[in-house]
């Protein structure tokens, strides 16, 4: 079989046929710099870290461009707001982000792309819009982009075009907006007092892109006017990537992206997670109650990534359970790397082949580790094979080091059993346990590992 995508443009999947054999053009849409992004957010990026994974494994180069968005509605309302500068309040949490997504094991992009690098860009790509007719200033100096000129303007979202008729009179200046209020968009905002000293004085007028153009604009400069994939959350289709069509494909008349590839939300209490609904989880929550980052990176691998999934304390709680168990299978084979088993390679390909299908694929971890035909070594160098796209970090997992007032209780329940004194054995089991630690009395002697 060979790689299948689901793609949000044609509603169905498709084998993926890179424009070019060379490498794979990959974007990413990646944070708005204004907050800590909450998990739900997250998952867009370990969507985006699994599906490079897999071009790696693949067998593919890879030139992924990941935007960090620090300057839009957002980023300068929330600067001021603190009383600071627009570049020290991103700069802080861009460095959090870039922080974060390594307790993710999310894999760093070729690039990060700030869209304050790319102004002269933007105003480029704006300029030639309203050459082209594309766009046009309005009486307040901003300019937009008139949807109606733009004949496939609704193509990603399957936007009914009679609707859009309706509806698409007026023009909407935020960069947020919902389905219903399609109108013509904002490429580059007229300087307002709200937004204080942050603005351009460029051809186009004193003031500052919308967020739309950014990722146009960074897109096209680091890969091209065409590119394989551009990803990010369903929340992102309308408006965000429908003007990004808009603009890049109005001002190079060539398609834009070939593959579209969305991850579904991540809900809390079947609700979308939001901070006036107290359902706002950060990854330091997760840090703050001891529970290991790559339990939640576990639980989204449980499910598709086409799938809505509903967080709970409890289901995070069992993917941690899962991956402590899984943790502790692996360490169990020892340290000898063997030979990937090829059956199970194949199955675990085809699944991951068939758009990214890594619920069954961790279904075939469970069925490697108790199958009794195939060597502890083998096992070993297959699962380390799988992690390649799991990311679950199995490569660098060490037998953790026993503090020496367990392994006293340890040796002294192995005389006690060796006495037979099972009732001591027992106390010394129960006071182990107690002081955090599990211990299994297996063929080759007791196994020590903490809870
Ligand atoms: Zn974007």
């Amino acid at each position: 079989m060979s790689l299948q995508f689901y793609n949000t443009l044609k509603k169905e999947k498709e084998s993926f046929e890179p424009l070019s054999l060379r490498e794979v053009t990959f974007y990413s849409c990646g944070p708005t710099v204004y907050n800590y992004p909450h998990i739900g957010n997250y998952r867009a990026y370990i969507f985006a870290d699994i599906l490079k994974r897999v071009l790696f494994y693949e067998g593919y180069n890879v030139n992924h461009i990941m935007n960090l968005t620090d300057v839009d509605d957002k980023t300068i309302l929330n600067s001021r707001k603190e009383g600071k500068s627009l570049k020290e309040f991103t700069e802080f949490y861009t460095e959090e982000f870039l922080k974060d997504i390594k307790k993710f094991n999310i894999l760093n992009p070729t690039k990060f792309t700030k869209a304050t690098d790319y102004i002269d860009y933007m105003v480029d790509i704006i300029k030639k819009l309203m050459d082209k007719g594309l766009a046009y200033k309005s009486d307040d100096g901003s300019i937009y982009f008139n949807i109606r000129k733009f004949k496939n303007y609704g193509r990603l979202s399957h936007l009914v075009i009679e609707n859009q008729k309706e509806n698409a009179s007026g023009r909407i200046v935020a960069d947020e907006y919902e389905k219903d209020n399609v109108q013509d968009f904002a490429l580059w905002k007229a300087w307002d007092p709200k937004d204080g000293d942050v603005f351009w004085d460029t051809i186009l007028g004193k003031g500052r892109p919308g967020w739309h153009i950014e990722c146009s604009a960074m897109s096209m400069a680091n890969l091209g006017e065409q590119i394989d994939i551009h990803s990010g959350g369903v929340d992102n289709i309308f408006p965000h990537h429908e003007n990004e069509i808009a603009q890049s494909e109005g001002v190079t008349g060539k398609q834009f992206v070939k593959y579209w590839m969305h991850n579904e939300w991540v809900l809390m209490d079947q609700k979308k997670m939001a901070k006036s609904a107290g359902t706002f989880i950060i990854l330091n929550d997760l840090i703050n109650k001891g529970i290991n980052p790559l339990s939640y990176r576990l639980w989204l691998l449980m499910a598709n990534y086409r799938t809505r999934v509903n967080f709970t304390w409890e289901v995070l709680e069992g993917a941690e359970t899962a991956l402590k168990r899984l943790y502790r299978g692996f360490l169990d084979l020892g340290d000898e790397v063997g030979t990937v088993n090829a059956e199970y390679q194949n199955k675990f390909k085809a699944f991951i082949e068939d758009d990214l299908d890594t619920p069954q694929a961790l279904a075939l971890v469970w069925d490697l580790l108790k199958d009794e035909e195939i060597s502890n070594s083998d096992k070993r160098a297959t699962l380390l094979d799988f992690d390649k796209i799991f990311g679950l970090s199995l490569e660098n997992l060490k037998e953790e080091i026993i503090p020496g007032e367990i392994m006293k209780l340890v040796k002294e329940r192995e005389r006690a059993r060796k006495n037979k004194d099972f009732k001591l054995s027992d106390e010394l089991r129960d006071k182990i346990i107690s002081l955090g630690y599990q211990i299994k009395d297996t063929e080759g002697g007791q196994k020590i590992n903490k809870i």
